[in-house]
């Protein structure tokens, strides 16, 4: 289905990202990942997705919290394949303190990886999506785009933004043949939340499967996370024919956690 177009994932080399760099290589995209440690591994991961289907994956480490190496990625992409068709904008990382006790530094960073990155990627990808009269811009947010939880106000507040800048950008390509949307995930068992596994463990002295459940049940009435795999099959559907016209949707699948 995508056979192709080229697909540019940011923070790409572990969790979710990984994981729609997977589901769009199945579908015959060339991949170009993003991301810090390891590069080799989550490359060959998503070769071997496309394999047999003549994709491509291409890496660049460039650091989501400085523009200029944004700027050198996306030029990077565009020499390498000759534009962005698919901008998946999902590095993130969190950091969990009380407001007051909030460290400036760590508030800047959470607002410049996980909101800023995305402005950047997207204003240097659009022209060429316009060009091409194709594009899927694809923001990775959170429920916590929708609603807050208490000690993450950098993240709640990031991932609100990025709900504006998704509606925004749609709402400025809405007679083009580029759509952007937002994937809003609950709880998905990645590096980012066994962090948060771990330190409920620690608090509370408990087992790591104990946590975990501790964590589900404060606030997925499911009880289940959601996969990686799951939020690529979402992806997919963004980049289909029948998603054309799908336009500013802020997209949960969360377990049901904005529901209550
Ligand atoms: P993860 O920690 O597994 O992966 C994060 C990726 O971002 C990694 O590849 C990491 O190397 C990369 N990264 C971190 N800082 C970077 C930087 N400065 N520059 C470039 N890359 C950087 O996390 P994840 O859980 O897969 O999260 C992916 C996205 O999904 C994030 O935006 C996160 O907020 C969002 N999300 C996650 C969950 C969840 O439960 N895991 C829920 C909702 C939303």
């Amino acid at each position: 289905m995508l056979k192709g177009k080229t697909a540019l994932i940011t923070g790409s080399t572990s969790g979710i990202g990984l994981g729609i760099a997977k589901a769009l290589a199945q579908q015959g995209a060339n991949v170009v990942l993003n991301g810090f440690g390891d590069a080799d591994a989550p490359q060959a991961e998503v070769l071997a997705a496309g394999a047999g289907i003549g994709v491509q994956v291409a890496y660049h480490g460039a650091d989501m919290s400085r523009a200029q190496e944004i700027e050198d990625m996306m030029a990077f992409a565009a020499a390498r394949f000759g534009r962005v068709d698919i901008l998946v904008n999902n590095a993130g990382i969190q950091h969990v303190a009380p407001v007051e006790e909030f460290p400036p530094e760590r508030w800047d960073a959470i607002i410049a990886i996980n909101l800023s990155s995305a402005f950047h990627t997207t204003r240097l990808a659009l022209p060429a999506m316009r060009a091409a009269n194709w594009g899927r811009i694809i923001n990775l947010a959170s429920v916590h785009g929708l609603v807050a939880s208490a000690q993450k106000s950098a993240y709640v507040a990031a991932k609100h933004g990025i709900l504006g800048l998704t509606k925004t950008v749609a709402l400025e390509t809405a007679t083009t043949g580029v759509t952007c949307n937002a994937i809003c995930p609950g709880w998905v068992l990645t590096p980012l939340v066994q962090k948060q596994v771990d330190a409920k463990a620690a608090q509370h002295g408990l087992s790591n499967a104990d946590a975990t459940r501790l964590l589900l049940g404060e606030k997925e009435p499911s009880l289940q996370f959601t996969t990686p795999e799951e939020l690529g099959a979402l992806a997919v559907f963004f980049c289909s024919a029948a998603a054309a016209n799908v336009r500013g949707a802020t997209w949960n699948m969360d377990g049901g956690w904005a529901a209550q």
